[in-house]
């Protein structure tokens, strides 16, 4: 039974926190705050052996869970989604502190793993099949969607209970069980809190695992002979290492990877606007989201003025420890992203680009000194292909500004790289702004948008370097964790039809 009576306990006490791993082969890890370093909690971590004991409790537990009713299974969605509910503040506080989030990143985050609960338990109902003209006299057939039984759910550091959540609610409410390996540095928001929800909502015991663990750990859920698709989030690289090891066992892969993506600004643009959406689009959790803006192409009549806008209102930012001032701009995840943040713009500028804002903290905040990954929001322009800041995803808070003389070369510049995530373009006239979306080889395009859009009914998802043309979302979701099986049916046995 759900359980939300207990909505005033914590969620997370500290035998949850510690998870079933403490005192395992896996040790255990505190958990810190980005940049300050401050410690969290203690978590007990996973090992690779781990991966069978929870994978073998799934698939136990998925063949009873398949056979339940669309509603039995919504209602524990509908249960989960209340009990994250009455912990929001709790579950956003976790989510912020592991991440480094400013301000409402946590609350979001709980917004969005509620809305994909409710999306999940609609989805629970919806049809699973389709009849189909048999094949032979008296022959009656349908194909239906079949759950694929188990699924591992690997995730990152970035935003880790959405995308979570994207994954793990739409596999459990189409009949599936799931193991989930989020990122160690962020295992608490990421996963520990779903587990405990879900426990409160009185899903079947061995229906979702947590391993918080490193890569070997992933690894061992994409090669158990039980997992039948995996779902990962995260760079290119893993992605691809990820996807050959499926590939060569045959198991299909859900790959959502990096964005490297275009925010073009045409010539009949409303140039207040595409600011105001340009600063979310690529400060929006410090640049640290797959869809956020890392190419800014603005006509050349624009770019100007465009940059001078930018650089003020950036200027005025304050930096520094989200967990002790009111900051924009928090620490990035580390001081490892840090540095590679500020290599792209060293390599960028020594290759030509001028770098209008940035390099150093502005108006930072009490403690801002001491703390590590501290990076300031940064802009460039004169930025051209060939240059690290144009073709490298960046995920740190800068502003690249390249500026194109007419939809042509603006269309050539934004198709100049490998990734295919989103694209964002600003114009007054949208059929102009449709015309040129059409052109765009990317997953999303948004006419006057923002290149970071998401909901849990839309096909999210890259090609190219950005992913393998899977989508999550919606319907899409079907695709990704059901298999689709033929029955036939004969009103009696009869002769089979003649062959050629
Ligand atoms: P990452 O690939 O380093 O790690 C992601 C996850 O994979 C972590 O849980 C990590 O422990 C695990 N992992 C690492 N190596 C593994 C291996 N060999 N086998 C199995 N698991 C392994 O990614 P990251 O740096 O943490 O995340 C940032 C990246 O994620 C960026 O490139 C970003 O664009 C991408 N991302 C994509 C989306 C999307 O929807 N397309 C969303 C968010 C982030």
């Amino acid at each position: 039974m759900p359980d939300t009576g207990a909505a005033r306990a914590p969620l997370l006490d500290a035998a949850a926190l510690a998870g079933p791993w403490a005192g395992g082969r896996g040790g255990s890890r505190t958990q810190t705050e980005p940049g300050s370093g401050r410690p969290i909690a203690g978590i007990g971590l996973a090992a690779t052996e781990d991966v069978e004991r929870a994978a073998l409790a799934a698939v136990a537990a998925q063949e009873s869970w398949a056979r339940t009713t669309c509603a039995e299974r919504a209602l524990v969605l509908r249960e989960a989604a209340a009990v994250l509910a009455a912990h929001s503040d709790e579950v956003a506080d976790w989510v912020n502190r592991e991440t480094g989030g400013v301000g409402a990143k946590g609350a979001g985050e709980v917004a969005a793993a509620i809305e994909e609960l409710y999306a999940g338990a609609a989805l629970a109902a919806e049809p699973c099949g389709e009849l189909l003209p048999g094949s032979a006299p008296g022959q009656f057939g349908y194909a239906r969607r079949v759950p694929v039984g188990v699924v591992g759910v690997i995730t990152p550091w970035n935003a880790p209970l959405r995308l979570a959540a994207r994954a793990v609610v739409p596999a459990l409410a189409l009949g599936n069980a799931v193991l989930l390996k989020p990122d160690e540095q962020t295992a608490i928001g990421g996963g520990l809190v779903l587990a405990a929800a879900f426990a409160r909502a009185g899903l079947p015991a061995g229906l979702l695992a947590v391993l918080p663990g490193p890569a070997e750990v992933g690894e061992a859920l994409v090669a158990s002979e039980h997992t039948a698709v995996i779902s990962f989030t995260g760079s290119t690289a893993t992605g691809r290492r990820i996807g050959s090891i499926a590939g060569g066992l045959l198991k299909r892969a859900v790959l959502e990877l990096g964005g490297n993506n275009a925010f073009v600004v045409l010539d009949d643009a409303d140039l207040p606007a595409a600011v105001d959406a340009a600063l979310r689009a690529s400060l929006a959790h410090n640049g640290q989201i797959c869809m956020a803006a890392g190419r800014h192409l603005v006509h050349q009549d624009l770019a100007e003025e465009y940059t001078a806008a930018l650089v003020e209102r950036l200027a005025r930012l304050r930096c520094g420890d989200p967990r002790v001032a009111e900051v924009a701009i928090g620490p990035l995840i580390n001081g490892r992203q840090a540095d590679r943040v500020a290599g792209i713009v060293a390599d960028s500028v020594a290759a030509g680009a001028e770098l209008r804002l940035g390099g150093r903290p502005l108006d930072t905040g009490p403690g801002a000194g001491t703390l590590t990954g501290l990076y300031p929001p940064t802009v460039l322009t004169g930025v051209r292909p060939g240059m690290p800041a144009f073709d490298e995803e960046i995920f740190g808070p800068v502003i690249p500004v390249t500026s194109f003389a007419d939809d042509e070369e603006a269309v050539r510049l934004a198709r100049a790289t490998a990734y295919g995530l989103s694209a964002a373009i600003h114009t007054a006239d949208p059929v102009r702004g449709r015309a040129f979306a059409d052109r765009l080889p990317t997953g999303m395009a948004h006419v006057n948008g923002s290149t970071i859009d998401d909901a849990p009914h839309v096909p999210m998802g890259g090609l190219g370097l950005s992913g393998n043309g899977h989508r999550s979302g919606g319907r899409w979701n079907v695709e990704a964790f059901t298999f689709t099986q033929w029955v036939t049916v004969l009103d009696r046995p009869r002769a089979p039809r003649k062959a050629g």
